[in-house]
């Protein structure tokens, strides 16, 4: 949280020093390099070089940063971590619930809009997302009570070990589920929502609202339950779209060079107990106990 660049702040519009902070939580990337089998992190971008940490911007200023920061420590401590050890708790939670859904929701819908990579987006979607990205700002300032209608859904999806909806399904869609760090705007021509895994928990910030075949993943204002046997009832195009979002990480897996592949055997026979134990190593075998060897084979057939 070093300040180093004086603007205004992204939140409250107050001119300062801004706080160069992360867009999908350190939290998330700190859990990844502890439980990976090499303890070094690769952006799914780039995977030919190691990231050290996920992408910052220089936003907020510092009571803004206090303020995410705030509802950030007690959704990792509480809900995060004990879930990623123990995915059958169910854990009470209040508003900071809501509070961190939003704020990151917030982060990567602003960041991707910067970005300017909505051309997925109608001209409708385009203008919901400028309000859904005011809303929010106004809610986690206090200038609102609630987000209205861009709802949070929270999703959480400890992997898959077996049943009949194996077959199509992408080879490494437990490696998937369980570990990949990423983010999205997603778009039909009437549905458009901001989409951020951070290992197996799938937040989803509503643009323009997918309507209400979402049951069991609705995050509530003030308090709550999260965890534990949930019988979500998610639409089926839902499933498509995560199951596309397998596909691409397992074709980026595929274009890591030779070089580096072997820079991680070489990691990875510098301590093998490391690896064994890795969170990367079980999601690996939940893989092969689905579709056998197969699961594991890097690059596509003929090369
Ligand atoms: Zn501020």
């Amino acid at each position: 949280m070093k300040k180093k660049v004086s603007g205004e702040c992204a939140l409250c519009h107050e001119k300062g020093g801004l706080c160069t902070s992360h867009i999908i939580p350190a939290f998330v990337f700190r859990w990844k390099k502890n439980t990976s089998p090499t303890g070094y992190l690769r952006a799914a971008e780039t995977p030919n070089q190691r990231a050290q940490d996920g992408l910052k911007q220089p936003w907020l200023c510092e009571d803004c940063e206090g303020l995410l920061n705030e509802a950030e420590t007690v959704f990792a401590t509480k809900m995060f971590h004990p879930l990623n050890q123990n995915p059958k708790l169910r854990v009470g939670y209040q508003d900071w619930m809501m509070k961190f859904c939003v704020s990151v929701s917030w982060r990567v819908t602003k960041y991707l809009h910067q970005k300017s990579s909505l051309n997925n987006l109608t001209e409708t979607q385009k203008k919901l997302t400028s309000d859904a990205l005011a809303r929010w700002a106004e809610y986690l300032l206090g200038k609102e009570l609630h987000p209205g209608q861009f709802e949070q859904h929270l999703v959480l999806m400890p992997g898959i070990i077996g049943g009949a909806m194996t077959s199509g399904m992408p080879k490494n869609i437990n490696r998937y589920l369980l570990r990949a760090i990423e983010m999205d705007i997603a778009a039909t021509p009437h549905i458009a929502f901001s989409f951020v895994k951070m290992g197996p928990f799938f937040l989803f910030g509503f643009i323009q609202n997918p309507g209400s075949k979402w049951k069991g993943s609705k995050i509530n204002l003030k308090r709550g339950t999260f965890g534990g046997p949930t019988e979500y009832g998610l639409p089926g195009e839902l499933w498509n779209y995560i199951e596309g979002r397998a596909h691409k990480a397992a074709k980026i897996s595929a274009s890591i060079s030779d070089v580096q592949q072997e820079k991680i055997e070489m990691d990875i026979l510098d301590d093998p107990n490391r690896f064994l134990d890795s969170g990367t190593r079980q999601a690996m075998d939940m893989d092969v106990n689905l579709f056998g060897r197969d699961a594991l084979i890097r690059k596509p057939s003929g090369k």
